[in-house]
């Protein structure tokens, strides 16, 4: 498979606005897109450094995944986000790797991007998110 960068991290917080407010404050990045997704029961705002972006998620739900991770772990990272060139033929590889997958089937997610999640249990803890923007092809 062709990972080509880390399109993005993604950060669980207990609230955007406030979480908003150290990137935007102190970090000095700029939020350039909030989102809600409802599919994932979460919100999302978007941050940009280099050509990798800084997703941080609200949970909407306390039984969806973000409410959940929340409850169990706290506020930390969630999940990392590989670029990928030809997601379907990357998650059919890993598939017969034997790694398990949590989406077989890319879907939808925030910003039009075509994703997959592989399970953390076969990446060393890592929840691990492959992208492929069919938008904007490099
Ligand atoms: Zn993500």
């Amino acid at each position: 498979m062709n990972l080509t960068h880390i399109e993005h991290i993604g950060i669980a917080v207990n609230n955007l606005e406030e979480s908003i407010k150290y990137y935007e404050g102190i970090l000095g990045l700029k939020c350039y897109s909030i989102e809600e997704v409802k599919d994932q029961k979460v919100k999302t705002a978007f941050f940009k450094i280099g050509q990798t972006k800084i997703e941080l998620l609200e949970s909407t739900d306390p039984e969806g995944p973000i409410g959940k991770f929340i409850e169990k772990k706290g506020e930390g990272i969630h999940h990392l986000a590989f670029h990928v060139e030809n997601l379907q033929g990357a998650l059919k590889e890993a598939e017969e790797k034997g790694i398990r997958l949590i989406d077989s089937v890319p879907r939808k997610g925030a910003e039009g991007l075509n994703i997959a999640f592989l399970h953390p249990k076969s990446t060393n803890g890592v929840l691990t998110e492959f992208c492929e923007d069919l938008n904007n092809k490099e």
